[in-house]
């Protein structure tokens, strides 16, 4: 392909697309964008840093060779006024992965938003931002280390579709009147109008994307977060379908936060990432409250939006925080600040976001190690203080440098030998044990676990009393009741002596069976007083329908079981204690 102004560097070798996966060659070439305003500052420094640190991380054996995009200011000078060239478009297609800094948007004229529009014409459906804090980065969290996240922001639809209707306009008196009259639905006169869509192409395209990541880069969980509560065919939509991609696609690597409860106990099958959802609200308290619990957060356009500036205010990234708009394969990187137009060409600002952006574009591409390299180098500059005028204002004795003068810095750490593994090594023992951690408390306390983590239970897996506690057919009475006493249990199951069947002794058999009898516990056996067999449900059934079993048979608990197995027990009060803390929507 030939292109008007856009140099292909020569040396280089372009990525392709194999099997599905990204083929990157020793010497690729990748697209930059400059971007305004502080664009070129912060290119400048960022270029230097990237190629510093490939070179120290492979001993030379590779190099990018950096092919430069236009857009924005830039564009328009050399295309005759055109800020969105379709030479560049295509060269961003054709090389596959590329990186840009901020670019303005004309205010006025009738513009389209830029980033916008490379969204749109690229494809570009998810927006993916991690959330990560840095040693000595000024946060506003007590345990800011614990925050480190992916969130797969899904940005092709959703209310940012644009089909919206403003008040007054023949197409709203039309939509409205539709609404009224055929659809039986009502709302304030004059309203403005807007669609919401949600499908699920593009839902499962979003989701499937988070959860590969999840694989490629072993982290723990993927959490679907919505308002399907209260938006059951759109948000509540999104969550069905972000399940069913899951089960369908990548049933083998993945079990719901249901099955990790009811089927493991709380632990978390060696590889496995578990699937799980939080309702929107509750995961902006979580994301404070306790942010090491998350991973990977896959979201609609609106809810993502807003979470992704929350979460890195929360680790003092505002300025610092990357991004990358991607498609199936073609991705771009890109800061997720502005051009700040009043710093523009004082090699001023702080470079991180960019940089950052780098870091993920070289995760992307398999160059592990030099992303690392960076990532260290960086903690290490931000440690001694040496940072740019934005982190010095809140930090006490930090030296404050140019946007080229923080780059020098961070070349000068690379050069001076970081111990890449060790640090790796380190980090990653540290979330091994938080992983632990977290699993003891799900062994030991699940239900609390539940209401802790912010989720709502919706099948007897999840508000069962476990482990029940079991005699063997020929127990006395008596003995079994007080195996009760001791462990705090209105009923005991009892196990089969050969003919396969399982039976419950329950508090209320010993009065009605045992006191009102008239007979003595001491030589009665269990199993003379037990209901048999067992009204048993399956793990996975939800609360409505074992509330109808119980109502149905008339009975104030059902036997949990799994391979006919008992597991454990629902009883009213279990029903009680879920309904009362988390509350009933009806279905
Ligand atoms: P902005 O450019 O992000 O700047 C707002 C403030 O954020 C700056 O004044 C500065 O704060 C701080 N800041 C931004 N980047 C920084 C950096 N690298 N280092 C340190 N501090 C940084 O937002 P804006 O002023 O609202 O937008 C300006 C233009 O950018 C608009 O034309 C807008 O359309 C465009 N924009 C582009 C993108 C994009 O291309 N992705 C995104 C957003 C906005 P202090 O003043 O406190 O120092």
């Amino acid at each position: 392909m030939s292109y008007k102004h856009i140099v292909i560097p020569e040396g280089g070798e372009k990525i392709s697309v194999k099997d599905g996966r990204l083929a990157v060659p020793d010497n690729p070439i990748l697209g930059y964008i400059e971007g305004d305003g502080i664009g070129p500052d912060i290119t400048r420094a960022c270029l230097r840093i990237w190629d510093a640190a490939i070179h120290k991380a492979y001993d030379g054996k590779r190099k990018v060779h950096w092919c430069e995009v236009f857009m924005g200011e830039k564009a328009g000078g050399i295309y005759e006024g055109d800020y969105f060239p379709a030479e560049s478009l295509e060269a961003l297609q054709d090389l596959i992965v590329s990186i840009k800094g901020p670019l303005t948007t004309p205010v006025g004229g009738g513009f389209r938003s830029l980033n916008v529009s490379l969204r749109q014409e690229l494809d570009l459906y998810a927006c993916v931002r991690p959330v990560k804090h840095y040693d000595g980065v000024p946060s506003p969290l007590k345990e800011p280390e614990k925050v480190d996240i992916v969130i797969f922001r899904e940005n092709s639809e959703d209310v940012y579709s644009g089909i919206e209707y403003q008040s007054g306009t023949p197409e709203n008196e039309k939509l409205a009147k539709f609404l009224r009259q055929d659809m039986k639905v009502e709302f304030f006169e004059q309203a403005g109008l807007g669609i919401k869509p949600i499908s699920p192409f593009a839902t499962k395209r979003l989701v499937r994307k988070a959860i590969q990541y999840a694989i490629d880069h072993d982290r723990e969980s993927v959490t679907l977060v919505h308002k399907g509560n209260i938006m059951k065919f759109t948000e509540g939509a999104f969550r069905n379908w972000g399940y069913e991609v899951a089960r369908e696609e990548f049933g083998e690597q993945t079990i719901t936060e249901e099955e990790l409860y009811s089927q493991h106990g709380g632990k978390r099958p060696d590889g496995k990432i578990v699937i799980k959802d939080r309702i929107a609200d509750i995961i902006f308290q979580l994301m404070l409250l306790r942010p090491a619990e998350f991973d990977v957060l896959a979201t609609m356009n609106l809810n993502g939006d807003y979470l992704s500036d929350a979460c890195a205010a929360e680790v003092g990234g505002m300025g610092i925080a990357p991004g990358a708009n991607m498609a199936d394969h073609v991705a771009v990187f890109e800061a997720t600040h502005g051009t700040a137009p009043k710093y523009a060409g004082q090699d001023k600002v702080n470079p991180g976001s960019l940089l950052f952006s780098g870091v993920m574009m070289f995760e992307y591409i398999g160059w592990t190690k030099a992303a690392e390299l960076i990532s260290q180098a960086y903690a290490e500059t931000v440690k001694a203080k040496i940072v740019t005028y934005d982190f010095a204002r809140q930090m006490d004795g930090a030296t404050e440098v140019s946007t080229s003068g923080f780059a020098g810095a961070m070349v000068e750490q690379m050069e001076s030998g970081i111990d890449v593994k060790a640090k790796q090594q380190e980090r990653m023992k540290a979330i091994e044990a938080e992983r632990r951690e977290r699993e003891a408390r799900r062994v030991e306390r699940p239900f609390e676990e539940m209401e802790e983590s912010g989720r709502t239970p919706t099948t007897v897996g999840d508000i069962m009393t476990r482990m029940p506690v079991t005699v063997k057919a020929g127990t006395k009475v008596s003995e079994a009741m007080h195996m009760m006493r001791e462990h705090g249990v209105s009923s005991v199951l009892i196990a089969p002596s050969g003919d396969g069947k399982w039976g419950i002794m329950t508090q209320r058999d010993v009065v009605s069976r045992i006191v009102h009898a008239n007979r003595s516990p001491a030589t009665v056996k269990v199993e003379e007083i037990a209901t048999m067999p067992l009204v048993t449900v399956p793990v996975d059934m939800s609360l409505y329908d074992c509330s109808s079993q119980m109502i149905g048979a008339n009975i104030r608990r059902v036997v949990v079981a799994q391979n006919e197995v008992p597991i454990g027990i629902v009883s009213d009060t279990d029903l009680f204690r879920s309904v009362e803390e988390f509350g009933w929507l009806p279905e």
